[in-house]
């Protein structure tokens, strides 16, 4: 059986059921000969794996697989190589090229594809990514993802070099500078702008700033953050300040484990269009939402976290895995309105689980706090430009919020009030007070999130000792 589909974007329902169906029995067989962890797993559970013929069967007995089942510890770094295919004999087994997670612990976990991989998977959905976001060869792209053994940086180098598009690939600000990245885009005449949504604001700001109008911008792909309502609709208007009226959005889900991303199709209203979807593979993944408390499957479009399965592949390979991720509004299955595209759609609201974090503000009582939310609550307040949350263990162990924020240029401004005003909106809409406001310059904050010299900026910091 070919792995990938030809005509993997327009199987009715019922045909990628019987489709996804066949893959999951042909590849639980696979993993029980020839996955290390999963042998084991399905022993020690006892699972025949002639007992599994469909995705339902599969949802009813496999076991989950979470990130520590798989990330390399002191203990055991030797961890992620239980998760590799391994056929010694068969070269198409070897692994050959690798990406890895952005842990913050001292081990990122390592993901491999063999050169079958890299064939049947990156790219073919390097083709898809192109396909989907409509780049042609008329496009000068310019990737700011920055160097790393990172999804997104090789899946955008595959979806452009791989398939002879016009690509810079500018390392990021980290590697280039944004001055430099901003020069090229305007000399060169980009028309497509690659990277994370908080990076791409400040290239772009600082491209209005010194009058370099980006005016050829037709398309955003944005991955490695949330691409909330508020970036867009700020995006939108420094574009349009910019005199690109015309620019549309494809947010990317990048997720490592899956070795691929799906993404948005471009709404025709333009960056400040309706929110498409993560348009996902369904001839090489299966994804479906659980409860995240009891582990239940939910129904379509209800909210719950995403787990992932590969339904082929050779390399790094989880089954039934728990990404975290928490999707508002659930996987869509109805046919996409703006492409046609009759796939399993992931609406394009993320939130991560791992952000809810349990904070000590005084002796008696923890409080949970949702840290997603500054995404949408810190940007809606007018006057605020960056912004930056730490949070931190103040005297008598008790928790401080702090928030960092550089305000919007305004001729008037009154920074007591200004910052009056924003304790109050945190309260209101958080329900609960800051310990500290720092008003600083935008060059101040610009260093402080790491602009030019983090891999991804420091937008929410947990600073508190574990
Ligand atoms: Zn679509």
């Amino acid at each position: 059986m070919t792995h990938a589909v030809n005509n993997w974007d327009t199987l009715s329902w019922e045909d990628q059921q019987e489709l996804q169906d066949k893959k999951i029995r042909t590849m639980v067989q696979e993993v029980a000969k020839y996955h290390p962890a999963y042998k084991k797993l399905m022993k020690e559970n006892d699972i025949n794996p002639a007992d599994i013929n469909s995705v339902d069967d599969f949802v009813k007995n496999f076991p989950f697989t979470e990130k520590k089942d798989i990330a390399p510890t002191d203990d055991n770094p030797f961890k992620p190589s239980y998760f590799l295919m391994q056929k010694v004999e068969d070269p198409a087994y070897q692994p050959r090229f690798m990406i890895a997670t952005t842990g913050r612990t001292s081990f990122s976990t390592p993901f491999w594809y063999t050169n079958w991989d890299l064939d049947n998977i990156m790219a073919v959905v390097a083709r898809r990514v192109m396909e989907v976001t409509g780049m042609t060869k008329k496009d000068v792209i310019v990737n700011s993802f920055p160097y790393s053994p990172h999804l997104a940086f090789w899946l955008v180098y595959y979806a452009t070099t791989g398939n002879r598009l016009t690509a810079i690939h500018t390392g990021g600000g980290k590697i280039l500078g944004t001055q430099k990245i901003m020069n090229i885009t305007y000399s060169l005449k980009g028309s497509v702008f690659v990277g994370v949504p908080g990076y791409m604001y400040h290239v772009f700001k600082t491209a209005l700033g010194s009058e370099r109008f980006l005016s050829d911008i037709r398309l955003l792909i944005t991955g490695g953050d949330r691409c909330t309502r508020t970036f867009r609709k700020r995006i939108g208007s420094l574009l349009q300040n910019m005199n690109a009226n015309d620019t549309r959005i494809c947010a990317a889900y990048g997720f490592t484990e899956s070795r691929v991303a799906p993404l948005e199709c471009p709404h025709p209203d333009g960056v400040d269009g309706e929110l498409t979807g993560y348009h996902t593979y369904p001839d090489l993944e299966f994804w479906y939402c659980i409860d995240p408390k009891t582990g239940e499957r939910v129904g379509p479009g209800e909210r719950g976290e995403l787990v992932w399965t590969a339904l082929g592949g050779r390399g790094t390979i989880v089954m039934n895995y728990r990404t975290g991720d928490i999707a508002d509004g659930g996987i869509i299955y109805e046919k996409c309105p703006w492409c046609g595209r009759t796939v399993p759609r992931i609406s394009s609201m993320i939130s991560r689980r791992s952000e809810v974090k349990d904070v000590q503000f005084d002796k008696v009582k923890g409080t949970l706090i949702d840290l997603n939310q500054f995404y949408s609550v810190m940007p809606t307040f007018e006057d605020v430009d960056e912004w930056q949350v730490i949070l931190k263990q103040g005297e008598s162990m008790i928790d401080e919020l702090i928030i960092n924020v550089s305000p919007r240029k305004k001729r008037k401004f009154n920074e007591s009030k200004f910052k009056r005003e924003l304790m109050a909106h945190v309260k209101r809409e958080m329900e609960i007070t800051p310990n500290q406001v720092n008003v600083m310059t935008a060059d101040e904050i610009s260093r402080s999130l790491g602009m030019e010299t983090q891999l991804k900026e420091k937008r929410i910091l947990d600073l508190r000792p574990r």
